[in-house]
């Protein structure tokens, strides 16, 4: 898993936040150590928002409105139908709080889904790992705004979701559908506002997902709380 920040502070100041979830190895770069267990108690945390909210420095990035709109760039029924197994599973889990529909408009998709060959990542970067995708996202400063950022001041043009079909090549016919799935579903995480990763491998935002992953109380539970609070920015 890789992430990356970088930010341009001027009139045409964007900020572009890259994640990707790495199938094999965590790679992300802006992982702060913020541990998944409370450092008095010992027990597990109920949420990681406060690690979530660390990578978007103190930034709440979220929807308006559901459901949010999705373009599926894709007319193979495999990809199509992780697509909407993952859709199913954000809404069951939060109990109709997110909600994905599918549009046949890419005009009037908040977000894209693609399925792409990314390329393999060097021997130096990867320990072998490749990522089973990432989820691109820019927004874009309006005029003379700087440095307050409220949501009414900026512009957020359709996130891309980039789904890493090479991920799947090595897998076992039988593990390909729930790997395809996962990676989706973990994407559509960073797509509704958790641009960063839990710490903890038993959660779904974990940088280092596979076949077994799923949505946990803990990412259900983080990313209801995220939606309690005001955004600084609407997707
Ligand atoms: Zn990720």
């Amino acid at each position: 898993m890789n992430m990356a920040q970088n930010y341009r502070d001027n009139r045409t100041a964007w900020r572009r936040c890259v994640s990707a979830i790495a199938l094999a190895m965590c790679f992300c770069l802006n992982i702060v150590g913020v541990q998944a267990l409370d450092s008095e108690s010992g027990a597990k945390r109920d949420d990681y928002l406060d690690t979530i909210l660390t990578d978007t420095k103190g930034k709440v990035f979220r929807y308006e409105r559901m459901p949010v709109q999705v373009f599926i760039e894709s007319q193979q029924l495999e990809e199509r139908d992780a697509c909407e197994q993952a859709f199913s599973l954000w809404h069951e889990g939060t109990d109709g709080l997110i909600s994905f529909e599918s549009v046949s408009d890419k005009a009037a998709a908040r977000v894209l889904i693609k399925f792409v060959s990314l390329p393999q990542r060097t021997e130096a970067l990867s320990n072998t790992a490749s990522d089973g995708g990432h989820t691109l996202m820019e927004w874009h400063f309006r005029k003379r705004v700087l440095p307050f950022v409220g949501h009414r001041r900026v512009r957020v043009p359709p996130q891309i979701v980039e789904v890493n079909m090479s991920a799947l090549d090595a897998r076992p016919t039988s593990q390909r559908t729930f790997v395809l799935r996962n990676i989706i579903e973990h994407e559509l995480g960073h797509a509704i506002g958790l641009l960063g990763h839990s710490p903890d491998p038993d959660d779904l935002m974990c940088a280092k997902t596979d076949e077994n992953s799923k949505l946990s109380p803990r990412d259900l539970n983080t990313v209801r709380k995220l939606y309690r609070h005001k955004a600084d920015v609407y997707l």
